[in-house]
């Protein structure tokens, strides 16, 4: 379960236990170069880890690798799709071949939704263009698992939401599993209901979202002169100050930090919740500082 994987003597993962419960929405976030796309590519046994194995949808990837991936919807990083003379709508045609459920109509409806014109050649697609039929081949074969690297990568805010709604209806209908791997928090605020935060290749955080909104808040605190040194407060994410009136960002029990702000001789004037982007922001800022 616990994965590794090395790239020649640098790592880009260490020791990662990621745990999807079945029909959650789990958002993976961290920095450039965290391993995002490594971790999904193990996932499907495009590459191999160096060390541990990956369970997905009940089956080991590594002797299962078609199964898994004909039972996965991937949006993949890259833009690659396939030679560049091949129209879309042959390329379309093919991936019937490796997924057995694929539903011809629904990726008709698909296309039309997202306005594309399968008649061109994928040389001549723009990153939008090949981004769009990248969804529509992820979707149309109504996975249980999607995963999405990326997903509205190259997509105008139109075509975003689209998209979003489209993920969002295969949601409700489905009831599948989603993994996406995104820079965009704010855009699957709505979806989202587990976090991974991977920073240099460790899985530094893994929560349900309900326990990040109740765990990490901002503290407004009143204190005396030189009081930022006096408190025995640990998982403090963030530090700012505006004369005698300090802002911290902390995560753990609400009533315990508090109580140990008391101790400390400062005045809790409030405490907030933070949005998802702010909460994983400070996490992945956090993670990369340890
Ligand atoms: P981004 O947010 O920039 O897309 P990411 O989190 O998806 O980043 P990965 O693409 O998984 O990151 O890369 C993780 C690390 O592995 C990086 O340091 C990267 O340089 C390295 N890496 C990825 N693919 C290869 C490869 N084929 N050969 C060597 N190193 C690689």
């Amino acid at each position: 379960r616990v994965l590794s994987k090395l790239y020649g003597r640098s790592t880009a993962l260490k020791d990662v236990d990621l745990r999807v419960p079945q029909g959650a929405v789990y958002m993976l976030a961290g920095e450039n170069g965290a391993g995002k796309s490594t971790l999904l590519r193990l996932l499907l046994n495009l590459e191999q880890p160096t060390s541990g194995r990956a369970e997905v949808t009940g089956l080991a990837t590594d002797r299962h690798g078609a199964r898994v991936r004909a039972r996965v919807g991937y949006v993949p990083e890259g833009f690659g799709m396939g030679p560049r003379w091949m129209t879309v709508e042959r390329w379309l045609a093919e991936r019937t071949v490796y997924y057995p459920a694929w539903d011809a109509g629904y990726a008709d409806a698909l296309c039309r939704r997202l306005d594309i014109d399968v008649s061109r050649r994928i040389g001549q697609l723009s990153k939008g263009q090949t981004r769009r039929a990248q969804i529509v081949a992820a979707l149309a074969h109504r996975p249980p698992l999607l995963l999405l690297d990326e997903p509205s990568d190259g997509l105008d805010p139109a075509a975003r939401d689209t998209v979003l709604e489209l993920v969002s209806d295969h949601l409700s209908q489905t009831g599948c599993t989603i993994l996406v791997s995104t820079h965009l928090i704010y855009e699957l605020d709505a979806l989202v209901d587990q976090v991974g935060v991977l920073s240099h290749g460790r899985l530094t955080t893994q929560a349900p979202r309900d326990a990040l909104r109740d765990t990490v808040k901002a503290y407004r605190i009143r204190a005396p002169e030189g009081w930022e040194t006096a408190p025995d407060i640990s998982n403090v994410l963030h530090r700012s100050r505006f004369g005698r009136e300090h802002n911290w960002v902390i995560r753990g029990d609400e009533t315990e930090v508090a109580a140990r702000i008391a101790a400390s001789g400062g005045e809790v004037r409030d405490i907030a919740s933070l949005t998802l982007h702010d909460a994983v922001v400070h996490l992945m800022r956090q993670g990369a500082a340890s």
